[in-house]
């Protein structure tokens, strides 16, 4: 079995860079009405306590998204006067973080860092889109984190809009595809698809599942997040999902987050989103957000940004 656990990484830099990206996806799907269908292939455990001894262990959240808190409170206060509003992008996705902890002030850290699942599951269950009424489909295979995301949403009490399965996500991407037709007549679906990389064969096997995805659905809007280190297979990942869309003939974006490394500093320091058929808003959104995430995150030899994109 495993032995990723989301825990130890929840709220560090790649989970900044895919929850920016899948909240700002999200925010532009949802201002129209039709039923969105949203599948999370891999979706850990949804939720994650930031004072446990996995995230305390780690220390990840506290060089990501705890940092970024912190750089943006900053910018807001006192010594600049002029209240300094983050992007849109950056802004959306720090509201949203700060609704899913109620009862927290300006200044106190984060206690849960939401995964993917409470994300997605937060944004189309606001009043905005009841008539809309979503669905949402979550798979996960590791059996702590599977316990843990079916007792997350037992205590939501999120009713048949959300189906859970401890079963393979690549799978079961395929078998949703196309989704529903809905009564206006529409087919709309977002994938996000985010595996640990744990084992070698999830890079062939994400390239495999999206090559099918687009076959059955090819206007859904796909995204991938994948780790930037020096394996072939991670190199190629990329190049490869970007032939696949230009064969199908869809658009794609492709933004990756590199936050250095201070001397001494192993770990992940880079990752990326590969979006195909991204919103038209996307590209300039994660220009202006991840300029800013950099700025508070940035530590050190090899940073940098870069949101590189097909035209429309
Ligand atoms: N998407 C989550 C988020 O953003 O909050 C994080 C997911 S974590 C990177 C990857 C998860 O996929 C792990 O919890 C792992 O147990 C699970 N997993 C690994 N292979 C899987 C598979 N084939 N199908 C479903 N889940 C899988």
């Amino acid at each position: 079995m495993f032995s990723y656990r989301h825990a130890f990484h929840a709220g560090n830099h790649a989970d900044v860079l895919k929850h920016i990206t899948l909240v700002a996806c999200l925010g532009h799907l949802m201002r129209k009405d039709g039923r969105l269908t949203l599948i999370d292939t891999h979706a850990g455990a949804g939720s994650y306590r930031l004072d446990a001894l996995a995230a305390r262990t780690s220390d990840e959240a506290q060089a990501g998204i705890a940092r970024l808190l912190d750089w943006q409170r900053a910018q807001t206060q006192p010594a600049g006067h002029v209240p300094d509003h983050p992007p849109d992008a950056l802004a959306d996705y720090l509201t949203l973080l700060a609704r899913l902890n109620p009862g927290a002030g300006p200044a106190s850290p984060l206690r849960v860092y939401p995964g993917s699942p409470l994300l997605m599951h937060a944004l189309m269950s606001g009043p905005a889109r009841a008539a809309a009424a979503d669905r949402l489909h979550l798979f996960e295979l590791h059996p702590t984190d599977w316990r843990a995301l079916q007792s997350l949403f037992r205590r939501i009490d999120a009713g048949a809009s959300v189906q859970l399965a401890q079963q393979d996500g690549f799978e079961r991407l395929r078998a949703l595809l196309p989704p529903p037709t809905t009564p206006g007549g529409s087919r709309r679906a977002l994938a996000l698809v985010d595996p640990s990389y744990e084992i070698k064969s999830d890079y062939a096997r994400v390239a495999q599942a999206l090559e099918q995805a687009l076959r059955r659905f090819a206007t859904g809007v796909y995204l991938v997040w994948y780790p930037v280190i020096a394996r072939p297979e991670a190199h190629a990942l990329p190049r490869r999902l970007k032939t696949l869309a230009g064969h199908a003939g869809r658009p794609w974006l492709d933004a990756t987050l590199n936050i250095g490394a201070a001397p001494g500093q192993t770990g992940l320091s880079a990752s990326g989103m590969f979006v195909i058929n991204p919103p038209h808003t996307l590209a300039p959104a994660l220009q202006s957000a991840l300029a800013r995430v950099l700025r508070a995150l940035g530590r050190g030899r090899g940073q940098g940004f870069k949101v590189v994109a097909t035209h429309a």
